[in-house]
């Protein structure tokens, strides 16, 4: 599957939540779901028929991608580790995606999207028990410490994507010093610390067949 290059609010449009996109402009009023609460395209305000049990779990899928901004072949990587794993296959699955160092830096409030949280990452401003790692998908552990180190420019425009995104506030399994941009993990994501609307186990299904 290659890049979409399309218009992010479409996505957003289409899974009917904010899925953080945009950066900055999903802070504001200018956000595609606020202006336009109905799917995109000719017939979005009509359409309104009942999925197939095959549509909603392929949605769901395209949905936790989109959020997590992972591709297919990444996203089939991450089931066959959950699907492995003696856990839950969706827990893990959810929680291998929440694991990742790019999402890790949206939840801390680094960054206002993914996108620019994988951005910061490449650009090699993040630490990690004093490393430099610049790969969005270094999966965390407990205990690391994450820093971001470098210019001062850089630093700067953390903190005011902290600014525009302490609405959402930081999960319960990461503590941070938002001043120092310092931040330590306290215990991996639970099921529980991922708010969003997800029905993970569609996605089992889907992949089960
Ligand atoms: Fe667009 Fe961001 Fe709103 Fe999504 S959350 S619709 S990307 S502005």
């Amino acid at each position: 599957m290659g890049k979409y290059l399309g218009p992010s609010c479409r996505l957003c449009r289409r899974e009917a939540m904010k899925l953080f996109l945009k950066g900055t402009r999903c802070y504001t009023e200018k956000c595609g779901v606020a202006k336009r609460a109905f799917p995109p395209g000719q017939h979005g305000q009509a359409r309104g028929g009942k999925l197939s049990n095959y549509g909603l779990q392929l949605r769901e899928k395209q949905k936790v991608k989109r959020i997590y901004g992972v591709m297919e072949r990444q996203f089939r990587r991450y089931f066959a580790i959950a699907s492995k794993s003696k856990g839950v296959t969706g827990k893990v699955l959810l929680q291998e995606l929440e694991r990742r160092l790019d999402n890790v830096m949206f939840r801390l409030m680094f960054a206002t999207s993914h996108m620019q949280a994988r951005q910061i990452v490449r650009h090699g401003s993040v630490y990690v028990n004093g490393r430099r790692v610049d790969i969005p998908s270094y999966s965390i552990k407990q205990g690391e410490v994450i820093e971001i180190k470098g210019k001062e420019g850089v630093k700067k425009a953390i903190r005011s994507n902290i600014e525009l995104s302490k609405d959402r506030g930081l999960p319960a399994w990461l503590e941070a010093d938002l001043q120092e941009l310092k931040a330590r993990v306290l215990r991996l994501p639970d099921r529980d610390d991922i708010q969003m609307p997800i029905h993970e186990q569609l996605i089992v299904e889907l992949y089960s067949k």
